[in-house]
C-alpha cells in the first residue's frame, strides 16, 4: 500500500456533469484519484455530508496592486478568494496597466508573495502597439483587456486597431476581453446629461446606456467573426446582449458570454436611493423581476459561456467621496460571488453542476488552464472547496474580507456555505477565515490557448 499527502473521505463530488459520491486523494499537491485506491492517506478530511467541488477560478478580478490599493491589495483580495471558495484568479488592474512583457514580468516580481491562492494575470491592449502582444503572450498573459470607451483613465481601441490586432494575433489563441460600450455613443449621452445639469443616480444608466453597449457589443462580434480571433464580452448585462453574443457563437465565431452576479440580482433603480454603491458599468439593467428571470434562463440553457465576479471594490468612503459622476466604478464581488451562486443552486436557479461548469471548468478552458486548473481529475492541481449545501445564514458587510468592506448583496438570507477551500492539497481557509499566508499563491501560466470549444 502506497502513501499519500490526504484523502478527502465521504464526500459527494460535483463535476459539470454529475454529483457523484467518491473518496479523493491528493499527493504533492495534485489529485492522484478517487474510490477505493490502494493508498494510505498521511492526513484525512472528514467531508461526509458535504459536497465537494473543484476551486473556482475568477477570470475578471481587480486586486489593484500594485497601484490603488487604497481600494484593495492582493493579499486581502486572494485572502477573500480564499474565504469564498476561489482557488484561482486571473487579476488586471486598470490603475498600473500591463502593457509590455517587462510590465508583466515587473508585475509578477512584485506579486511573488503576495498571493494566498494560485493567480494568473492579464495585460491591457498596448498603447505602445498591437506588435507588442505576441510578447506578451510569451510571457504568460491569459488575457488582453479592450476597453472599446475611455473608462477607468484607460483609453478607448476604435474597432480599426482591435481588428488589426485580431486579425494578426487570431493564431496565438488569446483571448480579447472586450469591455464593451460605444465610445461616441456614451460621449454624446454624458454631454447631454452634463448640460441638463443633472447628478442624480439615475446618470449612470443614462450615461451607459443600452444602446451604447449593443453598438459595441455586435461590433465586436462582427470583428470577431471576421477575424476568427477568441473574444469574450465581459460583464454582458441584460438578456439582448447574451443573445447577440449567442447568435455571433452559433454563427462559428469564437465569442463568448461572461456572466456576473451583479446582473441577476440587482434592479437598475436601486441607484436612486444607493448612489455611488450601485455605481458599475454596464449598470444593472433590470426593471422587473422577470428580466432577472430571463438572465437566470440563459444561465440555465448555456447562452452565457462563465461566470466571474468583475470585483472592482472601493471602500464606503470612496464610494461616497464626491458627485455620482466622480465616485468609482465598480462592486466588490470576490467575497460573495460563489455564495450568491451556490444560494441560486440550492433554490433550483440552476444546478450544481452548472454552477462547477460556469465558475470552474469553462474559465480555465477559455483562459488555458484546463485541466491544471478548473477541474478534479486525476494529474489537476487539487484544488478543491468543501461545501455545506444545507447550513443557512444571512450574508452581511461584516463578512466581507476586501477592504471594500461592503457587499451591495448584504441582508440576503443565503443557502449553502463555504467551510473549507484547499489550494495544491493546502487548506488555506475555513469557517469564513483565510489560514494561509500570502506566498503561498502561484502565478499560473496558460499553458495553451488552442482551441477548447
Ligand atoms: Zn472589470
Amino acid at each position: 500500500m502506497g502513501q499519500c499527502d490526504l484523502g478527502v473521505r465521504g464526500g459527494r463530488i460535483v463535476t459539470p456533469e454529475e454529483i457523484i459520491r467518491e473518496d479523493v486523494y491528493v499527493k504533492d499537491g495534485k489529485v492522484i484519484g478517487f474510490g477505493k485506491l490502494d493508498v494510505s492517506p498521511r492526513e484525512t478530511v472528514d467531508a461526509s455530508g458535504l459536497l465537494v467541488l473543484p476551486g473556482m477560478i475568477d477570470a475578471h478580478v481587480h486586486f489593484m496592486d500594485p497601484g490603488d490599493t487604497r481600494r484593495e491589495d492582493f493579499p486581502t483580495g486572494s485572502a477573500a478568494a480564499s474565504v469564498a471558495g476561489v482557488t484561482t484568479v486571473i487579476e488586471h488592474s486598470h490603475s498600473s496597466p500591463v502593457y509590455t512583457a517587462t510590465e508583466l514580468q515587473e508585475k509578477l516580481s512584485y506579486l511573488k508573495n503576495r498571493s494566498v491562492v494560485d493567480f494568473g494575470l492579464g495585460a491591457h491592449f498596448p498603447v505602445g502597439g498591437v506588435d507588442l502582444i505576441p510578447d506578451l503572450v510569451r510571457g504568460g498573459a491569459a488575457l488582453i483587456k479592450v476597453f472599446t470607451c475611455t473608462t477607468h483613465g484607460i483609453k478607448a481601441v476604435d474597432p480599426g486597431i482591435l481588428y488589426t490586432a485580431m486579425s494578426r494575433f487570431a493564431k496565438l489563441d488569446v483571448p480579447f476581453l472586450v469591455h464593451a460600450e460605444d465610445e461616441s455613443l456614451t460621449l454624446l449621452a454624458e454631454k447631454e446629461l452634463k448640460s441638463a445639469g443633472r447628478e442624480d443616480g439615475m446618470v449612470i444608466p443614462e450615461w451607459r446606456n443600452p444602446l451604447a453597449e449593443q453598438v459595441a457589443v455586435s461590433t465586436a462580434g462582427h470583428l470577431t467573426q471576421a477575424s476568427t480571433a477568441k473574444t469574450v464580452i465581459a460583464h454582458c448585462s441584460h438578456s439582448q446582449i447574451v443573445d447577440t453574443v449567442a447568435g455571433f457563437r452559433s454563427g462559428g465565431a469564437r465569442i463568448y458570454a461572461e456572466a456576473c452576479p451583479q446582473y441577476f440580482f440587482l434592479k437598475e433603480d436601486e441607484i436612486k436611493a444607493m448612489g455611488g454603491f450601485r455605481k458599475f458599468t454596464p449598470p444593472a439593467r433590470a426593471k422587473t423581476r422577470g428580466d432577472l428571470d430571463e438572465m437566470w434562463e440563459r444561465l440555465r440553457n448555456g447562452c452565457f459561456s462563465y461566470l466571474a465576479s468583475d470585483h472592482a471594490p472601493s471602500n464606503r468612503k470612496q464610494k461616497t467621496a464626491g458627485s455620482i459622476w466622480e465616485v468609482p466604478f465598480g462592486l466588490p464581488g470576490i467575497d460573495t460571488t460563489l455564495p450568491v451562486m451556490l444560494d441560486a443552486a440550492a433554490r433550483g436557479r440552476l444546478t450544481y453542476p452548472q454552477l462547477v461548469g460556469l465558475y470552474a471548468k469553462m474559465p480555465a478552458l477559455i483562459y488555458g488552464l484546463y485541466p491544471k486548473k478548473g477541474a478534479l481529475l486525476p494529474g489537476s492541481d487539487a484544488d478543491f472547496v468543501l461545501v455545506d449545501s444545507k447550513a443557512m445564514y444571512r450574508l452581511e458587510d461584516n463578512a466581507v474580507i476586501s477592504k471594500a468592506g461592503w457587499t451591495p448583496f448584504a441582508g440576503r438570507d443565503l443557502k449553502g456555505k463555504v467551510i473549507a477551500t484547499f489550494v495544491r492539497g493546502r487548506r488555506v481557509a475555513e469557517n469564513g477565515r483565510c489560514i494561509e499566508r500570502a506566498g503561498w499563491g502561484r502565478f499560473v501560466r496558460p499553458k495553451s490557448f488552442k482551441r477548447s470549444d
